[in-house]
């Protein structure tokens, strides 16, 4: 005798939380069989995979990051990245979302983080505070709508350029860089790969946009190269595990754990030039962002 899929886990179901023989045969009429069936349906509908837990200070950690897409080129981008069971993070524009909201649902699925890059790129720091709120909320509906209900914790604003005023709009932990490739300056793929495989350091941030073929067409050797080097690839939410974000400051890297190597003042007892917020715990020693982003 065949009974059917959902009449079987209905009688498991059933039979864990101890019901009856009768009950058993109740699950099998037509109603419950639609409940079940849709309650299967609703389990079997994919949903993303959650942060790995993985301690940067022990691995060798870095986080790729890909702005201003999703793009033409996002797809193959993630293509590479499942063949390597490499994550990634990606700042989205939300003016972009709409016209590849499948390759943002994919994005999700596949682990790899959903953030916030502002709607349309301007310099937020020349907007008014409802200006820079409409930026960032505009950009969270369009990813959580279609991602399937993913909201963005993490941003990066455009160019780099942000301040105190702007730090608090956001009302987001702000995420630059430790390694600025310039891939947008120069699109070239033997520049953009020389310099992913051989500029990230541990805990480090490396700054791409997938809006471009060659950064694209570069990251199968990056991510072999790196890999060579030792690196495993995280997200920014992954790598900053176990060290506490907060919404406003700015953050280049995991911070190292101390005493550090260089002998660099205290976390909190400078401000870089990027730096807005009351602290900047980037490693003061790592070099400034420049102003792509
Ligand atoms: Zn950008």
């Amino acid at each position: 005798m065949q009974i059917s899929k959902y009449a079987a886990i209905g009688a498991g179901l059933l039979l864990l939380a101890g019901c009856s023989h009768a009950d058993k045969r109740q699950a099998r009429t037509a109603g419950q069989h639609a409940e079940l069936g849709s309650k299967a349906q609703a389990s079997r509908q994919p949903t993303p995979p959650p942060p790995r837990k993985i301690d940067c200070d022990q691995v060798k950690c870095v986080a790729l990051t890909f702005d201003d897409g999703p793009g033409p080129y996002t797809a193959g981008l993630l293509d590479t990245l499942k063949k390597n069971g490499a994550r990634a993070t990606f700042f989205m524009l939300g003016e972009n979302v709409g016209a590849h909201a499948a390759v943002v649902r994919r994005m999700a699925l596949e682990g790899h983080e959903l953030a916030n890059h502002s709607w349309s790129h301007p310099q937020l720091t020349g907007l008014s505070p409802a200006g820079v709120r409409s930026q960032i909320q505009r950009t969270q509906q369009a990813i959580a709508q279609a991602s399937g209900g993913v909201r963005p914790t993490l941003m990066r604003p455009p160019y780099g350029a942000t301040n105190k005023r702007v730090g608090h709009d956001i009302g987001m932990p702000l995420i630059l860089w430790s390694v600025d490739t310039l891939d947008w300056r120069y699109r070239d793929v033997a520049r953009d790969t020389r310099v992913g495989i051989k500029e990230p350091q541990p805990g480090g941030i490396v700054l791409y946009h997938d809006i471009h073929k060659a950064s694209v067409e570069s990251i199968p050797k990056v991510v072999d190269g790196l890999k060579k080097r030792g690196f495993t690839f995280v997200t920014v939410s992954e790598l900053f595990q176990g060290q506490k974000l907060t919404p406003g400051v700015t953050y280049t890297e995991r911070l190292k754990p101390a005493p550090v190597t260089a002998s660099p003042p205290p976390a909190g007892s400078s401000a870089g030039p990027a730096g807005p917020g009351p602290t900047r715990p980037g490693n003061p020693a790592s070099p400034a962002p420049s102003s792509t982003g």
